[in-house]
């Protein structure tokens, strides 16, 4: 029998109505032995995650500022869950000492991470399964970067001795045990880790959506929903903007090969988005696969006759970025051009330092800074085999009147990257969505 790894987010964690959902879920599939749970989340829309409270409570502490007040909130967030399922669990005197850390110790990681922990007690005891806390098992190095390898020995091994488990997402500890945890969202990372140490067969992500969309749902109204894309495809989405699950939990379940599926808690019959490794396990849908994008790049564009046998003209363009501490985009080129794709944020103090340099070390015959320029990727796998894909996509473009100021394929042939002026993105991406859609 397989096993399943199920991680709920703090939307599906905010309340007692949301834990007898999950616990529903959790004992309708004998195979989801292991759960990760986030802290508890929004139960309405001004309401507090407490995860926020948390780190507010940190703030208050180091500014001497009394936290009872913002500590009080956390603990009758607990206290109502624990009541609400009739629980007899206590945490009045583990609250009072995680209180008194977080004044003590000069460590906001540890004042984050106990959403995450009393969650996981919480939910422990409702489930009446075996609580292992994260920071024995998930370890990070002495420069603070997440020890994999470590990680992966010491917690299959304890997840061996256990049939069922809670083990609290978003943190671990130092290799001197105190309390570190991931950057924010950080729970899917957790629940990849140990989908990874459990040897999983599926990693369930479990949260407020039916799974991704095709398109930001912002812009497109009711986007189709994605059933299957691969690890490739979800990586180049997220990367320009797409999210719903958080960057760093693909690596550990894409070297394992295990798949990822996103589901809803609040409608759990839908199946949601399987994120696969290989292409042929996907459910072929149309030719693209989902369309993401952000606002707010640079582009430079470079032009110099006879730049193409110039040797190390490209090298020297971008040493002046590097000796700014800038780092770039994508980097279309054309015979005599070269453009050069970087965020605004990374650029705007250096504008003109940086035109003066490579004015200095390249001799361009023309230099020019566009900013605000909106860059938007089509992916899909489907792509490299369908002929007319890119004519599609343009000429959707030019119909809708949009101007495209850059085109980069991604060498892998799994996207087409258009760069168009920053007020004309979301009519872009409508025009290529009701092309492909
Ligand atoms: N509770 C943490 C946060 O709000 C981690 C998570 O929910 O994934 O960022």
């Amino acid at each position: 029998m397989g096993i399943k790894v199920a991680k709920f987010g703090g939307s599906s964690l905010a309340d007692a109505g949301q834990f007898r959902r999950v616990k529903e879920i959790l004992l309708l599939d004998s195979e989801r032995k292991f759960v990760v749970p986030s802290a508890p989340g929004r139960r309405f829309k001004e309401d507090d995650k407490v995860t926020d409270l948390l780190y507010k409570c940190f703030r208050l502490a180091q500014a001497g500022e009394n936290i009872d007040e913002c500590f009080g909130l956390i603990k009758g967030r607990y206290e109502e869950i624990i009541r609400d399922l009739g629980l007899s669990l206590d945490l009045t005197d583990r609250l009072m000492e995680a209180k008194e850390k977080i004044v003590k110790d000069n460590n906001p990681d540890y004042a984050a991470s106990r959403g995450e922990y009393f969650n996981g007690i919480i939910l422990a005891e409702y489930m009446g399964w075996d609580f292992i806390d994260s920071a024995e098992f998930i370890k990070f190095d002495k420069k603070g970067r997440f020890a994999s390898e470590w990680t992966n020995e010491i917690l299959s091994e304890e997840l061996k001795k256990h049939e069922h488990a809670v083990i609290p997402g978003f943190y671990g500890s130092w290799p001197d045990g105190s309390v570190k945890t991931f950057s924010r969202g950080g729970s899917d990372v957790t629940g990849a880790i140990v989908s990874r140490a459990a040897g999983a067969e599926i990693y369930e992500n479990w949260t407020d959506v039916d799974g991704f969309m095709m398109a930001d749902p912002r812009i497109v109204e009711n986007p189709r929903s994605i059933k299957s894309l691969t690890y490739r495809e979800l990586r180049e989405l997220s990367y320009m903007g797409a999210s719903v699950l958080h960057e760093d939990a693909i690596f550990p379940v894409r070297k394992a090969g295990i798949p990822t599926n996103i589901r809803n808690t609040n409608n759990p019959t839908a199946k949601g988005t399987m994120i696969m490794l290989n292409p042929e396990d996907c459910e072929s849908t149309g030719t693209i696969t989902g369309i993401a994008g952000h606002k707010n790049f640079t582009l430079l564009s470079i032009e110099k006759a006879m730049m193409n046998s110039e040797l190390g003209f490209g090298r020297r363009v971008l040493q002046v970025l590097e000796e700014f501490g800038v780092s770039f985009e994508h980097l279309p080129t054309g015979i005599d051009t070269m453009c050069v794709i970087i965020a605004d944020s990374d650029i705007e103090k250096y504008h003109d330092q940086i035109i003066q340099r490579i004015k200095e070390t390249c001799e361009p015959d023309s230099i020019e800074l566009t900013s605000g320029i909106a860059l938007i990727a089509t992916v899909g796998h489907g792509m490299c085999r369908k002929r007319g894909t890119a004519s599609r996509l343009f000429r959707a473009l030019a119909v809708a009147d949009v101007n495209v100021r850059m085109i980069d394929q991604g060498s892998s042939e799994l996207n087409i990257i258009v760069g168009v002026d920053g007020e004309e993105f979301e009519k872009a991406v409508s025009a290529i969505y009701y092309e492909f859609a």
